[in-house]
């Protein structure tokens, strides 16, 4: 694996690499959800480019930034392990020569995609994962961008985003790597306390159970109050949304309405860390 702090150094290894190559965008702190990705990337011999960029424009919170883990030896490790190309590890004046003011995407519309969940919830969070996403994309210009379902809005955003630039990449989407108890794994969770981490397995159980509630017919709204009552009764967890949507308009889902699918997703503190988890309810069996 050959790693690269600059663009233009990158960018002169890539001018010889064999394509398709597929990129794999992460903040580092990698686990076996990342090497899901990383793995996917990989599979028929494709040239792999993975970067590690914690990106300060999709932080609304400094805290969050600041507390952030960062673990670059053994991302390196697992990296290399999974047969990772090429490493891009820039510094932010890398990303950003021009400063982080300016953004090819600020003129962007993603409409009801990021009215709600993260998008009512991180103000400017959107605005900065298509910044850097269109910024990386620029630099690496691969066929394929690899992301995780684990962060459904996302994927919903950067879709709009290659729809509305024309940018001819194609968006493959890996499902949610969780841990023994159902957990999403999350860089995030490496914050968790023992007693934190216990109850963090109660996200996945109340969304497991709304998605079962969903596929059975029950109401969307009693189901996010249902799931709502159940986690806030563990002292450890505060819900800010449990939210029932159409998986394409990320808008409430209205039962009798027409939905490819619909997603069940959560936004949860568990102590001081914020986690997010989904599960997608294929609506073919209802
Ligand atoms: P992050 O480093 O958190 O920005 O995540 C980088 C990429 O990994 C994103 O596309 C995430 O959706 C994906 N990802 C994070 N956690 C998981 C997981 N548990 N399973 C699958 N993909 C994940």
């Amino acid at each position: 694996m050959i790693t690269c702090q600059t663009a233009a150094e990158l960018q002169q290894h890539l001018s010889e690499a064999s394509t398709p190559i597929a990129f794999v965008p992460t903040m580092g702190a990698l686990h076996a959800g990342h090497m899901a990705l990383i793995d996917a990337a990989g599979a028929n011999g494709k040239t792999v480019v993975a970067s590690i960029f914690v990106n300060p424009t999709q932080f609304n919170e400094s805290t969050d930034l600041a507390a952030y883990p960062r673990t670059p030896t053994e991302d390196a490790r697992l990296l290399k392990h999974h047969g990772c190309d090429f490493l891009y590890l820039p510094a932010v004046e890398d990303v950003y020569p021009n400063g982080a003011a300016e953004s090819a995407t600020s003129e962007l519309n993603f409409g009801s995609l990021t009215a709600r969940m993260e998008g009512a919830n991180r103000p400017g969070h959107f605005a900065g994962v298509a910044q850097v996403v269109s910024r990386l994309l620029a630099i690496v210009s691969p066929q394929l961008l690899v992301m995780g379902q684990k962060d459904y809005q996302q994927v919903a955003v950067i879709r709009s985003m290659l729809q509305q630039l024309a940018i001819p990449t194609e968006l493959v989407v890996v499902p949610t790597i969780r841990e023994a108890d159902g957990l999403a794994m999350s860089s995030r969770n490496r914050r968790l306390g023992p007693e934190d981490r216990l109850a963090a397995g109660e996200i996945n159980r109340q969304l497991a159970a709304a998605a079962a509630g969903i596929a059975a017919g029950w109401g969307p709204r009693q189901l996010e109050g249902l799931a709502l009552d159940a986690m806030a009764a563990n002292p450890r967890l505060r819900p800010e949304y449990v939210e029932v949507c159409d998986g394409d308009t990320l808008l409430p889902f209205i039962p009798g309405t027409a939905a490819r699918e619909i997603i069940v997703a959560a936004a949860v503190w568990c102590g001081p860390v914020r986690l997010i988890d989904n599960k997608v309810v294929p609506t073919c069996n209802l």
